[in-house]
């Protein structure tokens, strides 16, 4: 048995840097406007893993109006749905994450953001795919307003 999940999230540049992505400190002039500490990739790959088990959002699992989660370490949110994939029996088998951004460049930290993820889903490295573009300067990612990822995962039983 096999199950397919799906999640996007996007954030707002708002103050200074640095960002979190992937559970990566990235050195940038602006940081997120968020509730949590805005890591965006970590959010997106949650409410995939969510989604695979028909299990809600990551909103409601952890809304953001809860002062709990204010400057939460977002790993404690992927941890969570990894558990709950765990608990229905499941596991995460591959993820493929796409970010989208204009800035900052991320070519330099994908492999990092990768081990990252696989270590927090306690995966293998090579199931673990993230790749990076911009938006050819289209739209509110082009013009460096912010960042988007989506997130695909499969989830296979145990
Ligand atoms: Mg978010």
């Amino acid at each position: 048995m096999i199950r397919i999940g799906f999640g996007y999230d996007s954030h707002r540049f708002a103050g200074d840097g640095p960002l979190t992505l992937g559970g990566v400190r990235i050195e940038h002039e602006k940081g997120f406007a968020a509730h949590s500490d805005g890591d965006v990739v970590l959010h997106a790959l949650t409410d995939a893993i969510l989604g695979g088990l028909a299990a809600g959002d990551i909103g409601e699992h952890f809304p953001d109006t809860d002062p709990q989660y204010k400057n939460a370490d977002s790993a404690v949110f992927l941890r969570h749905a990894n558990k709950l994939a765990a608990d229905a029996g499941y596991s995460v088998g591959n993820c493929d994450i796409t970010i989208l951004a204009e800035s900052p460049k991320l070519g330099p930290h994908k492999a990092a953001i990768a081990a990252n993820i696989a270590e927090i889903l306690n995966i293998e490295p090579g199931c673990v795919s993230v790749k990076a573009k911009t938006n050819e300067t289209m739209g509110f990612i082009g013009r460096a307003e912010g960042i988007a990822v989506m997130a695909n995962v499969l989830l296979r039983d145990m």
